[in-house]
C-alpha cells in the first residue's frame, strides 16, 4: 500500500501563527485569558456579531448552545443527517430527542420543503421541535431566509452548525451575522477552515444568550452581583447558579486561532481556485458534483463527487484503494447519522431519509485544503481519471 502524502484535508501552520502560540506560551497566562478575549472580539467582529463566545470545541459549542436555547428532556431538535454526529448528539446531551429532515439531493443540505412538510405534520401531533440545527454542509449556506421564516412561524429555534462555513457567505453576507439565527457555531478543528487545534465558538446577537453561554461555559458560575441570589462576600465572591461544564478554551488556542483568521479569506479563495480546477477537469465525467446556489459563495471545507455509480466500472471502495496506491486520501462525508447503531435504538430504519441513503451510496470526498499545490492537485485529477475512466 502506497504512502499516503496527500490528504482529503489538512491545516496550514505558518511561522506567524508558531510565534503567536510561542509567546503566549512565555506569557504569564495559559488557559483562557486575554488571547481568548481577543480572538472572540476578531471572531465577532469578523461575522458582524455583538458576541462570541469561545469553546473548546464546536461539540461542546452546540451542546451549550441548545441549553441556552431552552432545550431539554421532552423538547426535540431537527437536524440533517448528512452531517457529523455532534450536529445530532447536541441534544441528546440535554436529554431531548432527535429527529431528521431530509437532504435536497442537489446541493446535500437540509430540504426546506422536507421542513415545512415535515412541520405540518408534527403541529398536528404536538410534536414540534424546540430547536432547528441546519448544517452548512462543505460550506454552502442553507436555505436561511426561508428556514428563519418557519422558525418565526412554528416557534423554534434556529442554531446553524457552520462547523464547514466560517468565511462562507449567504446572500453577501458572512455566515455567523446570525440575521437568519439565534446563535452559529463554527469549529476550528485541524481539519476545518481555520484551526486552533480543537476547539469551537458561538457566536449570536444576543448578549443575553452570550451571557448564559459564557456562564454554562465555566461551572454555571457567576461573577455579576445583579445575578446574585445572596450578598456578596468580598471581592473572591462569585455563585454557581445553575449546573454549567469546563469548555474553556486555552490561550494558547485563541492565540492560533487569532493568528489563523487572518489567512482565512486568502483560504477560502484558495479554495474555490481549486474546486473550480477541478470541476472543469472533471467536467466529462460520469459524475456530479454538489450544485452551488446563486445567494451562496461557499467556504468550500470538502470537495464532494456523486459518482454515478451505473456509468463507472469501479466501485467506490474499489476506486478509494485505487488512489490510496497513488498516495491519495479520500473519504465520506458523511454517514447518515440515523444510521448509526447508537441512533437506531431510538428507533431510525434505513429508508426513513431516502435522499440521504441515496448521496451516501455515491459521495466520496477528494482532497481540498489550501496548502494543496498546483502539481498535487493536478496529480490527483490524472489518477481520478485514470481510475474512473
Ligand atoms: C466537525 C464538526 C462538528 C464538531 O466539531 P468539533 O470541533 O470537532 O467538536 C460539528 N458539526 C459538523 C458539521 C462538523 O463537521
Amino acid at each position: 500500500m502506497g504512502k499516503i502524502n496527500i490528504p482529503y484535508g489538512k491545516q496550514t501552520i505558518s511561522e506567524q501563527d508558531i510565534q503567536a502560540v510561542v509567546d503566549v506560551l512565555r506569557s504569564d497566562w495559559l488557559t483562557q485569558g486575554p488571547s481568548v478575549e481577543r480572538f472572540e472580539r476578531a471572531v465577532a467582529d469578523y461575522c458582524g456579531v455583538n458576541c462570541a463566545v469561545a469553546v473548546n470545541s464546536a461539540t461542546s459549542a452546540l451542546h451549550i448552545a441548545c441549553l441556552a436555547a431552552g432545550l431539554g428532556g421532552g423538547d426535540i431538535l431537527w437536524t440533517s443527517p448528512i452531517s457529523f454526529v455532534a450536529s445530532a448528539n447536541c441534544a441528546r446531551y440535554c436529554g431531548a430527542d432527535v429527529d431528521f429532515v431530509d437532504i435536497d439531493p442537489d446541493t446535500c443540505t437540509m430540504s426546506v420543503e422536507e421542513l415545512e412538510k415535515k412541520l405540518v405534520e408534527a403541529e398536528k401531533t404536538g410534536r414540534l421541535p424546540k430547536v432547528v440545527v441546519p448544517v452548512h454542509f462543505a460550506g454552502q449556506s442553507c436555505d436561511m431566509e426561508r428556514i428563519a421564516a418557519l422558525g418565526e412561524h412554528y416557534g423554534f429555534t434556529v442554531i446553524e452548525d457552520a462547523a464547514h462555513a466560517i468565511g462562507g457567505r449567504y446572500r453577501g453576507q458572512l455566515i455567523g451575522n446570525c440575521r437568519y439565527s439565534a446563535m452559529t457555531v463554527f469549529s476550528f478543528h485541524p481539519v476545518k477552515l481555520i484551526t486552533t487545534g480543537e476547539g469551537g465558538m458561538v457566536v449570536s446577537r444576543s448578549e443575553e444568550l452570550c451571557s448564559r453561554l459564557v456562564r454554562l461555559r465555566s461551572h454555571g458560575i457567576t461573577r455579576d452581583p445583579a445575578e446574585f441570589t445572596f450578598q456578596s462576600h468580598g471581592p473572591w465572591y462569585y455563585e454557581q447558579i445553575e449546573l454549567g461544564f469546563n469548555y474553556r478554551m486555552t490561550d494558547i488556542q485563541a492565540a492560533l486561532g487569532c493568528s489563523q483568521l487572518l489567512r482565512l479569506d486568502a483560504n477560502v479563495a484558495r479554495r474555490h481556485e481549486l474546486v473550480a480546477r477541478y470541476r472543469q477537469a472533471f467536467a466529462d465525467l460520469p459524475i456530479r458534483f454538489l450544485s452551488q446556489d446563486s445567494d451562496c459563495y461557499s467556504a468550500y471545507h470538502l470537495f464532494v463527487v456523486m459518482l454515478d455509480c451505473d456509468l463507472i466500472a469501479t466501485q467506490r471502495e474499489e476506486l478509494a484503494a485505487k488512489l490510496r496506491a497513488d498516495g491519495i486520501a479520500s473519504n465520506v462525508h458523511y454517514i447518515p447519522i440515523h444510521l448509526q447503531p447508537y441512533y437506531r435504538q431510538y428507533g431510525f430504519r434505513p429508508g426513513d431519509f431516502p435522499k440521504a441513503e441515496e448521496y451516501y451510496r455515491h459521495a466520496l470526498t477528494l482532497p481540498l485544503y489550501p496548502a494543496m499545490t498546483d502539481a498535487q492537485q493536478q496529480h490527483v485529477i490524472d489518477v481520478f481519471r485514470r481510475v474512473i475512466g
